[in-house]
């Protein structure tokens, strides 16, 4: 299992060379060290208006270069912080740096870019995501319409145990986005249960769409519930300047994915932030 997942990568979960409970633990020591010591980071993706060029946001990627099995998937980081006990360490070190990007876009001029962040259905289900979050916004005096939280629907956990605190976050001017649409089992109810204000539609409905009849139906689809519905919809997995032609077309307002802009450090934005500023 651990070949399949590719070079350089390792499963927190694999348990062909040692028990899972020692794997658990090692991931969970490992884990506490890499928040203290820099070698966990997040990284931020460039959100874009529908022409491509103009930055409307950015989303919070969290990143894990370990010591010897170099970069830890995401769902992996997630996973190694529920079994050592340290999501809510992990909710907390994020949303420092994702405060921490809002300070700066306000600093540069670029209020309007607002960033997002990825919580879990677990995570929200678990932690007081909306007290945290709110009261980390007011601490540093940071609205809290320039945070978005992407969040997934998983349908086992039942809505019921998120949908408050998403409310509480969605009435004090959180944005809330239901993250990879398309694919899960989001049922048209669920985005106005969850205080849905934006749609990002899951790449495996983007790539590639240039190209495929079938997926420029369900995207279409998607684009007219949006505007049905008054929510923003986001393409994500834009990979080619043929997709976001058709994207285009199709009249998709936000744009994201590898074509425009990869996940990259914040040393690596300041350019393109003060590029942003420039045309502000
Ligand atoms: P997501 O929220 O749907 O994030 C988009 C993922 O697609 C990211 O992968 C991003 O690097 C990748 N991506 C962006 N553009 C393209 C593209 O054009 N082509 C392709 N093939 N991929 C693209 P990443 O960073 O590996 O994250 C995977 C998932 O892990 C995320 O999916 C999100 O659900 C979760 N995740 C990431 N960071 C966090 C976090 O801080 N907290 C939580 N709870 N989940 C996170
Ligand atoms: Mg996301
Ligand atoms: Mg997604
Ligand atoms: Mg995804």
């Amino acid at each position: 299992a651990a070949k399949s997942a590719g070079r350089n990568r390792y499963r927190v979960f694999d348990a062909d060379l040692r028990s899972q409970r020692e794997m658990r633990r090692d991931s969970g020591r490992d884990l506490s060290k890499a928040l203290a010591d820099g070698a966990l980071s997040v990284w931020f993706q460039p959100i874009f208006n529908r022409d491509g060029s103009t930055i409307a946001g950015l989303e919070a990627l969290v990143r894990w270069r370990h010591p010897q099995h170099g970069w830890i998937p995401p769902g992996d980081i997630i996973a190694a912080a529920a079994n050592a006990g340290l999501t809510e360490s992990l909710l907390r070190f994020i949303l420092e740096r994702v405060c921490g990007m809002m300070a700066l876009l306000r600093e540069l001029g670029l209020p309007h870019v607002r960033v997002a962040m990825n919580v879990s259905p677990r995570e929200m289900a678990q932690l007081p995501v909306d007290a945290i979050a709110l009261k980390r916004l007011e601490a540093m005096a940071l609205p809290p319409s320039g945070l978005e939280i992407e969040i997934t629907e998983e349908t086992a956990l039942g809505i019921e145990v998120i949908q408050d605190k998403l409310v509480r976050l969605a009435e004090a001017g959180v944005r809330v986005a239901l993250d990879d649409f398309g694919v899960g089992y989001a049922s048209l109810a669920s985005l106005r249960q969850l205080h849905a204000g934006r749609i990002k539609i899951d790449r495996s409905l983007v790539t590639g769409l240039s190209g495929s009849r079938d997926k420029s139906v369900m995207v279409q689809a998607v684009l007219n519930l949006g505007v049905s519905l008054g929510l923003e919809v986001v393409a994500e997995g834009v990979e080619t300047a043929d997709d976001l032609g058709a994207l285009q077309e199709l009249g998709c307002p936000f744009v994201q994915g590898y074509h425009l802009g990869r996940p990259m450090p914040l040393s690596d934005l300041t350019s393109l932030l003060s590029v942003a500023r420039a045309a502000a």
